[in-house]
Formats: C-alpha cells, sequence, structure tokens
C-alpha cells in the first residue's frame, strides 16, 4: 500500500532498499554515497521532477563500500530510473555495468547510471557540466583557452578529457604525483597532436603541483581549475598561492561551499576572476536529468532551487 507523501527520511539506506516501501509519488531516482548528507543533488533533481510534472521523487542513500554491489542490484530489481554516484563509488561501480559509454571508459569513472530494460549503463557528466560551467561564468569556450588543471583524479581525468575533445588551446595537467599527471597528459597525447599555439610552448605537458613550476606556466594559461580537493576542510590553503596568481587567468574552483573558497579569494587578492564548483554540479545535474529522462532539463528552475 502507498503512503502518500512519506518520503520525509533525510537519508536511506541498503537495509531500505531490501525491505522497500512504495511512497508516493515512489521513489525511483537517488544518489549514492558515503557520506552522502551533505549532498545538495535532491534540491536540484526534485525541483526539476516536481516542475515536470514527473512523478517521482529522488532520494540520498548512504551506502557504504560493502554494500554498493547489493544496493545496485538492487536499484535494478526494484525498476529504479537510475542513480548518481558520489564518493567513494565513482570507480568501484565501473566493474557493475552492462555497459559504459565512451567517457566512463576513458575516464575510469561513472557519475550517473540508467536503469534500461533491466540493464545497467554508466554515463559521466562532470566533464560536459564543467564546459557549460565554464560557459556560463566566463562567457567563453574551452577551445579558446589555455587551460591548467590541479590534480589528475577523477574529476580532474573528466575536465582534461573535456579539455581535449573540445580542442582547446592548451591543456597543462599539474599533480601531487606527478606521474599520475604524466599518465593523464600519455593518454590525450593523440587529441593534441595538430599545432595550434604559436610559440615555444608545448599544447600539453604534465608538472608538478609545485610553485617553481606552476610559475613557469602562469603567462601561458588564461584558465586555473582546482580539481583537488584542498580547500574543502576548513583551515585549508589555497592549492596554489595567490602570489603565483595574475589579473589575466580565470579561476574556478570545483569545490562548492556558501563560504569562499580559498582558491577564490586568492584569485580575487589577485585582481583575477573566479568562480566556484556550483555551476558544475548544476549542470552536471541537469546532464543527468537529461540522461534519465529524455528531455531537456529545467535549468532555471534547478538553479532557483540551489
Ligand atoms: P580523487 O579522484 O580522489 O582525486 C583527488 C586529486 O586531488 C588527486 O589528483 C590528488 O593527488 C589530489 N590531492 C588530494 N589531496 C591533495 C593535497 N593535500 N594536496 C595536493 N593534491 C591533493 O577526487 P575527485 O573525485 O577527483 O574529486 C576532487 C574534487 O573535485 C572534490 O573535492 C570535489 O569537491 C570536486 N568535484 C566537484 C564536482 C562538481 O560538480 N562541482 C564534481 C566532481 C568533483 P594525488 O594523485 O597526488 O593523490
Amino acid at each position: 500500500m502507498k503512503k502518500k507523501g512519506t518520503a520525509t527520511k533525510q537519508v536511506y539506506t541498503l537495509a531500505d532498499l531490501k525491505n522497500w516501501q512504495d511512497v508516493d509519488p515512489p521513489i525511483r531516482i537517488g544518489i549514492f554515497g558515503d557520506p552522502v548528507e551533505h549532498s545538495l543533488s535532491p534540491q536540484i533533481q526534485n525541483a526539476a521532477l516536481k516542475h515536470c510534472k514527473i512523478e517521482l521523487q529522488y532520494v540520498r542513500f548512504h551506502i557504504s563500500p560493502a554494500e554498493l554491489r547489493e544496493a545496485i542490484n538492487l536499484i535494478r530489481k526494484l525498476e529504479f530510473v537510475g542513480v548518481n554516484l558520489t564518493i567513494p563509488h565513482k570507480i568501484a561501480a565501473l566493474g557493475l555495468l552492462d555497459i559504459a559509454d565512451d567517457n566512463v571508459k576513458r575516464i575510469g569513472a561513472v557519475n550517473v547510471i540508467k536503469v534500461e530494460a533491466g540493464k545497467l549503463r554508466g554515463f559521466n557528466t562532470d566533464g560536459r557540466g564543467f564546459a557549460r560551467a565554464v560557459r556560463e561564468e566566463f562567457s567563453v569556450d574551452l577551445r579558446d583557452l589555455r587551460v591548467l588543471v590541479l590534480g589528475a583524479g577523477g574529476a580532474a581525468r573528466a575536465i582534461a578529457l573535456q579539455c581535449a575533445k573540445e580542442n582547446s588551446e592548451r591543456l597543462v595537467i599539474a599533480n601531487r604525483s606527478f606521474e599520475k599527471a604524466q599518465k593523464l597528459a600519455d593518454e590525450l597525447r593523440d587529441f593534441f597532436a595538430g599545432p595550434k599555439v604559436l610559440g615555444p610552448v608545448a599544447r600539453l605537458q604534465a608538472i608538478p603541483l609545485e610553485e617553481a613550476a606552476i610559475r613557469f606556466q602562469i603567462a601561458n594559461v588564461d584558465l586555473i581549475v582546482n580539481a583537488t580537493p584542498v580547500g574543502l576542510d576548513r583551515g585549508d590553503p589555497s592549492p596554489i598561492p595567490s602570489r603565483l596568481l595574475a589579473p589575466h587567468v580565470m579561476v574556478y574552483d570545483t569545490i562548492y561551499s556558501a563560504e569562499r573558497m580559498p582558491l577564490i579569494s586568492a584569485a580575487l587578492e589577485a585582481g583575477a576572476r573566479g568562480a566556484n564548483g556550483l555551476s558544475m554540479l548544476l549542470h552536471q545535474g541537469a546532464l543527468a536529468f537529461e540522461i534519465w529522462f529524455q528531455r531537456e532539463a529545467p535549468i532555471e528552475v534547478m538553479r532557483k532551487a540551489l
């Protein structure tokens, strides 16, 4: 028997999935994470569902790494539309998919699952969400930019691949573990084979995440992207100090928070422009909605809900 409007739990669990009690509107979509309590995705997805008169609800599921396989099998059985995946499941879920799109294979991480006729299809919307966010924040396309990405993890891989696919003028990958930056650059080498930039600098480069190496690059980059979690914890320093920044650069921090991130503060101090990851969150969510429902996402409604 359906209970109307009982999806009032802040967070659902594997136990809830195992003993599924339907509500009205039914929960057939959500996000798996650990932790997941602070996810803003229900806010934006439920606003979109309501606006589009889709009679479904989107909720948070606290799923530990050990529970992921069972939880994913259950959403298949319960005929969910799909789920988002966040930390720490984006890589682990790869092995549980029936079909992975090209982005997922190249990035090695999945953030959207769609259940299609009992099959689990994986997508990654972080890169395209990032491209849309940059266009919105700075009125410029990735293809016209020389980009410096800080990090070489899941988010950085999605962003770097997007820059490659959109034929950015230049891409520099800076990572604490230099060999990971090198590996990522090697994977993208074919995209940057053609000449584009005049001058002595290489179109594609990996560097260590160190002050001297970054200082050397600043004159030849337009956009700096933080794709590390540095800045997430209160008291974190900026991933690069303001003395390295210059007024000509745009700075995008993929971390989102109501508070100002240390990197954004550093950018503003240096006279540069800065934006945080809320716009990327919004656009990757809108792309997920479009994958699940095969219709345009009501972006302004979703933005307002944030
Ligand atoms: P990840 O796969 O764990 O990668 C983390 C990266 O950060 C690695 O390159 C790591 O370097 C580097 N790193 C970690 N701690 C560091 C430190 N103390 N100093 C310097 N580098 C450090 O994580 P992820 O999934 O890519 O997520 C990264 C960030 O992206 C998250 O904080 C999240 O907020 C953000 N994100 C935002 C959105 C959005 O929609 N706005 C979407 C996805 C992710 P090593 O290789 O040396 O370990």
